[in-house]
């Protein structure tokens, strides 16, 4: 089974959000899988300079959008490219899509659908040696992908098509009149097409073309049906509910490994083991010892992670004998906010910065895990605290609802819970979640069970792997 994956950004070449995370585990995690699977990206600066800039050229396709596209096969073992170099696109200053000045570029539309047009390009057997059996494009800058290969191959055989959503808040929404230049057929122009609100939305454009479509979990996909989080795009999406599914992201289980991590105080396999990171990460942020429960926030500090309702909950949770500490950035207010909650509150403790080694110590040292996001595509934080018997507190949404077994009653006597959900998010609930997390840390027997529960969790690519193989079978079978 060969796949080609389409993607805008992919670890560890580029990266600004999830989907560079999906795109550089999944090659590798499928190759276990029987899959073959080689990745088209856009040929930025960063990554032409990165990868051998002799390395050969495979295609040229002359009049890409404005420029000669070449595309250069780089045989990287792990993640075997295809690098589109099209200087007059991507020969630029400033980040992925923005202008140094953080502006989009004007032509970012075509500038993506370029990456689709050659994809479409490749998966219809332009290359002399490799021809794909399935594409895979993500999020709209890959879009396109399924509308020009059918637009190549009418009627013909070609490859089918899963788009994967990684960020719906993102559509590639330009004006209607741009059509011609986007080479999209006119017919489909329509409400049932690419057209909305009487633009074009090429995200939209992909939804509807591609035979499949999926997102990074279960519980988004069945939300983004919903109005409050379709972002208009609920009802395209519930169309093709029978074509649509989530798969849950993995996380790098070698980089995070309670076993061996470097950036921890005492690598551990056990809940045993948890004490002496426990210490130190106190240590480090300046709370003293005490027999309650040390939680941590790993965190942007934006609206959608639902900090706000955390901060009104928090005295319940620290009179009651927790504590928490905060490692996050985010608006200058916000991050003002917590600094100075920090001075009012003893057994809050907030650090204003990025910083991944000591995420890791935080992770590792700490209880448990707060994650009361208000919407949460997939969510990677909760994933780690389960790698590292850090009991997750989450909202039930997204992928927190996917990952988590809550403390009921029934769980905790079957001896499978993982962690704490809270429902609906509010001021109230999480208090009340917070006070069950303390009652549940009070019980050694029960909270040391819930700490071995969380750390034989499989957070790995394995499991996402092994779902996209058997989309891609279901599909080049269809
Ligand atoms: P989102 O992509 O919405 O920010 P995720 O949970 O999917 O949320 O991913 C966030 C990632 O960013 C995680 O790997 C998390 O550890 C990391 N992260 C967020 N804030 C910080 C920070 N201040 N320092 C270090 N790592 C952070």
């Amino acid at each position: 089974m060969k796949v080609l994956s389409v993607a805008s950004e992919c670890v560890p070449l580029v990266k600004t959000g999830g989907l560079a995370d999906v795109a550089g585990a999944l090659p590798g995690a499928l190759r276990g899988q029987g899959v073959e699977m080689r990745t088209l990206l856009p040929g930025y600066p960063a990554v032409l300079a990165r990868l051998a800039p002799d390395a050969p050229v495979v295609l040229e396709v002359p009049e890409l959008f404005g420029g000669t596209g070449r595309v250069r096969a780089v045989a990287r073992p792990d993640l075997p490219l295809y690098v589109l170099e099209a200087p007059h696109l991507y020969d630029r200053p400033g980040s992925l899509y923005l202008t140094p000045e953080g502006g989009d570029w004007p032509d970012n539309a075509e500038r993506f659908a370029a990456l689709s047009w050659v994809a479409a390009r490749i998966g219809s057997g332009a290359l002399a040696d490799w021809r794909p059996d399935v594409l895979h494009a993500h999020d709209w800058q890959g879009a396109l992908t399924p509308v020009y290969v059918q637009q190549m191959a009418p009627g013909g055989p070609r490859p089918p098509t899963v788009l994967s959503i990684h960020n719906i808040a993102f559509q590639g929404i330009v004006p209607m009149a741009r059509r011609a230049a986007l080479r999209l057929p006119e017919s489909g122009a329509t409400m049932d097409g690419y057209e909305y609100y009487g633009q074009i939305s090429v995200l939209k454009a992909g939804l509807v073309s591609a035979e499949r479509l999926t997102t990074v979990s279960p519980t988004y996909a069945r939300e983004l049906m919903r109005p409050e989080h379709g972002m208009g795009l609920d009802g395209v999406l519930r169309t093709r509910a029978a074509a649509f599914r989530g798969i849950l992201n993995g996380i790098d289980t070698a980089l995070w490994n309670p076993g061996h991590d470097p950036a921890i105080a005492a690598p551990y396999t056990g809940p045993e083991g948890k004490a002496a990171n426990r210490d130190a990460l106190r240590a480090e942020v300046g709370l003293p010892d005490a027999p309650g429960p040390l939680a941590v926030v790993v965190s942007r500090l934006t609206a959608q992670k639902g900090l706000d309702v955390l901060m009104a909950a928090l005295p319940t949770f620290l009179d009651a004998g927790g504590q928490l500490a905060l490692l996050g950035t985010g608006a200058a207010e916000t991050e003002a906010a917590w600094r100075a909650a920090a001075a009012r509150m003893p057994g809050l403790s907030v650090r204003i910065g990025y910083d991944e080694a000591f995420a890791h110590r935080m992770i590792a040292g700490a209880d448990a895990i707060l994650v009361p996001s208000r919407f949460e595509p997939c969510g990677l934080t909760q994933l780690y605290g389960l790698r590292y018997g850090t009991v997750p507190v989450v909202a039930l949404t997204g992928g927190l609802a996917d990952t988590v077994i809550p403390a009921s009653p029934a769980a905790l006597a079957a001896g499978v819970a993982t962690g704490v959900q809270i429902h609906p998010l509010s001021e109230e609930t999480l208090r009340n979640g917070l006070l069950d997390l303390v009652r549940l840390h009070a019980e050694a027997a029960v909270w040391t069970q819930m700490v071995q529960n969380a750390m034989a969790q499989p957070v790995g690519w394995d499991r996402a792997a092994a779902e996209y193989a058997a989309l891609y079978q279901e599909m080049a079978a269809a």
